[in-house]
Order: structure tokens, then C-alpha cells, then sequence
């Protein structure tokens, strides 16, 4: 019998009723022979609630404090889990962030994952016990808590998937896979059967919220199963194993089920990036570095980078985005950094979403960004910034055109389900 680790996101762990339905699904896994280990995340809304009381408390709040206070969400979910699964009948025990302990840099708010102990996990395991782990946590050297960055306990499932060399890490969510694009917006999206982690790598980073990215470039690293698929089943449904979610998997086990490989796999969009425009930078050796290594060092991941055609004067302006919710901090530092920079102006705009198309098809295909440009300027949406990698091409718009570019795009790719297919 195998060893599987189960996630339940937010939406799933919302309340006493939607817990008591978790506890049945994992004791049916249980109840099937497998070693079960449970990953969870806070109640939904939980973590935003308590962000907001750390914004409150200090806008520029200390990192290491605002883990103390975020990651009691998932305190108390795992610990209401492994109750209900009491309840049932079942042994089940948690085991929080520092009990296993789950070891991290000290990067609070986003920090990353050394090792996972896995001895006390294993033990419990093999005594029949559910082991309950709050995802999002973890322990940093110098004995602190510290929590892995918004949507984090997907890498907390498939960190621990690795560490017990677990044969399946399933993510049980509010879909039942990964889809073409946001069914909310495009009603003829289709589910995907697989996608290679490269194609989720990009999905995910892009904003198909399905997955946090570290966990899919974990998941690659370590070589672990990932399937994707909906908690909102019928009490009496067929064990996980069967439930057709998304697996997302190898190049190399995609190919075997290569059956109508598309050129586009997926369009994605992104609400939580912001632009920043420095105007009158002026146009010399060193002066980019200047801009982008201060926001390195503290930490925030600059994504788009246009520097415009120098204007006269030897001046150019620079535009790039950051997450939004590093706005204020990126803002604050540069403006510390004016002199040095010799900016004139700075200009932010957290109204933008970020639009991408991604696809292993377009490795080996020209024309996919031209179809793109082409479908946004016949519906008028202007495009603000671009760029591309290997196997997607994202442009920057206006926040209030984000449904419309993903739905015409859909369109323009030939992606909408048929009503055969859907
Ligand atoms: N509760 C955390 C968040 O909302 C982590 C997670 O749910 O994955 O970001
Ligand atoms: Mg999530």
C-alpha cells in the first residue's frame, strides 16, 4: 500500500462542516491502507484577515512578527483536523511547523525550505496515526517562526511528500483541475488531463493561482507526483486515486499521454503585480544597477523591465513591475535611493494585470506572440509592457481589461471548448 500526502487549500477547510468532509475524505484513504500524511491551510480569509491586523499595527511591519501573527491560521485548522478526525475514530495528531521541525531560511514572509525532519512523521505514520501539518510554517536557524509566502502550504505538501518519499502528493482544492484558462471568466475553459511542471511553472507564476510556484519547481527538483483535484466530492465517491484532477508531471510521462497536444496550454493573468515608472534616469553605464540592486537586496523580485529609447539629454525613462505588495517598500527604498539614481519622477500604477500565454508547443512554433498583439489591438487594449521566455509571452494592460484580453485570447488560439469536448 503506498504513502500519500493530502493538502486541503482555504475553501475546503472553512468551517466545522467543511472540516468534518476533509476528515471523512482522508480517513477513506486511511481505511484503503495507505500511510497518510495531511497538509492544511487556514480557513479562507483567515490569512488576509490577519495580514490586514498586521498592516493596521504597522504598515512597514517587521517581517519576523508578521509570522508570529499569519501563521496561527494554520495552527488552528490542523489542530481542528486532527480533532474531527478524532472524532471519527481515526488516531490523528498535529505536528506544527517547529515540532518536526520543518527548517527554513530566516527570509520571514517568504522563506525557503531546508529540510524537512521526517523520523517523528514516519513513526506516527507507522503506528497508524494521521499525521496533521499545518502548512506555511516552518523554523528558521536562529529559532524563530517563519512562514513561506502567500499560498505556501502547496510547497509545504510537497516538501513533506518528498522528505517521506510519499508516491502521490494530491492538492485538494476549490477546482477539480487545472484548466485552460479561469473558468470564472471564459466558460468554454477546459480541463487539462496533464501539464508538465514547466507549463505550471509558468501558469503558476503567472497568476493560475491553482498552485504556489515554489511548489511546482520543488515538486520538478524532487521528482514528485502532483495531482490536482476538488474536495467538493460526494461523501460516498471513489477513492482519490480515480478522480480525474490534473496531474502534473515529466516531459518525459507527458509524452506517453500525448494525445492532442495543443500550441497554447494555457492563458493566465495576474492582478498583483504593479508598474513603477522612474522618469529622466539618466542614460549611462551603471545607472539600472543602481535601480534594481537596492530592491534586490532587500528581497523583491522585479519581474518586467522596459527601458525606453533614450529621450534627449541623455535620458531615458525605466519601467518595471513588482508584486503589489511590495509597492510601498520599493517605492520608500527608491526614493531613498533618488540622489543616487538621479531619477526626476516616480510613478507607480498597482492598476495593471499581467496576461500570459504559455505552451511547450511554441518552442517549436513561430507567430504565437504576433496572434497575441493582432487579438488585443483589434479589441483597442493597449499593451503597456513585454516579455517573453521559452514558452510564453506575457504583456502588461490595464487591470480593468483583464477579462476581456483573457477571453479574446482564448478565442484567438482556438481554445474554447467545444460543446462535444466541454
Ligand atoms: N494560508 C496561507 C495563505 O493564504 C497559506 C496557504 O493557504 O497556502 O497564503
Ligand atoms: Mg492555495
Amino acid at each position: 500500500m503506498g504513502r500519500i500526502v493530502m493538502k486541503f487549500g482555504g475553501t475546503s477547510m472553512a468551517g466545522s462542516e467543511r472540516i468534518r468532509r476533509v476528515a471523512n475524505i482522508v480517513r477513506r484513504q486511511q481505511a484503503a491502507g495507505h500511510e497518510v500524511a495531511v497538509v492544511v491551510s487556514a480557513m479562507a480569509g483567515e490569512t488576509d484577515r490577519l495580514v490586514n491586523f498586521c498592516r493596521e499595527a504597522n504598515p512597514l511591519y517587521d517581517p519576523a512578527e508578521y509570522d508570529v501573527v499569519v501563521a496561527s491560521g494554520e495552527q488552528v485548522t490542523s489542530g481542528l483536523l486532527a480533532l474531527t478526525l478524532q472524532a471519527l475514530g481515526c488516531k490523528a495528531r498535529s505536528w506544527l511547523g517547529w515540532q518536526l521541525p520543518i527548517h527554513t531560511d530566516d527570509a520571514h514572509a517568504k522563506a525557503r525550505i531546508g529540510e524537512v525532519e521526517n523520523e517523528a512523521l514516519l513513526a506516527s505514520m507507522a503506528a497508524g496515526e494521521i499525521a496533521v501539518i499545518p502548512g506555511f510554517q516552518g523554523l528558521s536557524d536562529h529559532g524563530r517562526i517563519t512562514t513561506l509566502g502567500r499560498g505556501g502550504s502547496d510547497t509545504s505538501a510537497v516538501a513533506v511528500a518528498a522528505a517521506i518519499q510519499a508516491d502521490r502528493c494530491d492538492i485538494y482544492t476549490d477546482v477539480d483541475g487545472v484548466y485552460t484558462t479561469d473558468p470564472r471568466i471564459v466558460a468554454k475553459a477546459r480541463k487539462l488531463k496533464y501539464v508538465t511542471y514547466e507549463e505550471m511553472l509558468e501558469l503558476a507564476s503567472v497568476g493560475s493561482k491553482v498552485l504556489q510556484t515554489r511548489s511546482v519547481s520543488l515538486a520538478m527538483k524532487e521528482g514528485v507526483r502532483v495531482q490536482v483535484l476538488s474536495s467538493f466530492i460526494d461523501d460516498d465517491a471513489t477513492p482519490a486515486d480515480e478522480i480525474p484532477g490534473t496531474m502534473i508531471v515529466s516531459d518525459e510521462e507527458l509524452e506517453g499521454h500525448e494525445m492532442e497536444r495543443q500550441l497554447i496550454t494555457g492563458i493566465a493573468a495576474d492582478k498583483n503585480e504593479a508598474k513603477i515608472i522612474l522618469t529622466r534616469v539618466p542614460d549611462r553605464p551603471g545607472a539600472v544597477a543602481t535601480i534594481f540592486g537596492p530592491l534586490a537586496q532587500a528581497n523583491i523580485n522585479v519581474d518586467m523591465i522596459i527601458q525606453n529609447v533614450g529621450r534627449d539629454k541623455g535620458e531615458t525613462d525605466v519601467t518595471f513591475t513588482v508584486p503589489a505588495a511590495d509597492l510601498l517598500r520599493a517605492q520608500t527604498l527608491l526614493e531613498a535611493q533618488k540622489a543616487a539614481i538621479g531619477y526626476n519622477r516616480i510613478i507607480s500604477d498597482s492598476k495593471v494585470a499581467k496576461i500570459s500565454v504559455v505552451g511547450v508547443g511554441m518552442k517549436s512554433h513561430a507567430g504565437v506572440a504576433a496572434t497575441m498583439f493582432r487579438a488585443m489591438a483589434d479589441r483597442g487594449i493597449n499593451i503597456q509592457a513585454i516579455s517573453t521566455s521559452e514558452i510564453k509571452v506575457s504583456v502588461l494592460i490595464d487591470e480593468d481589461e483583464t477579462e476581456l484580453a483573457v477571453r479574446v485570447l482564448h478565442t484567438a488560439y482556438g481554445m474554447d471548448a467545444t460543446d462535444e469536448a466541454a
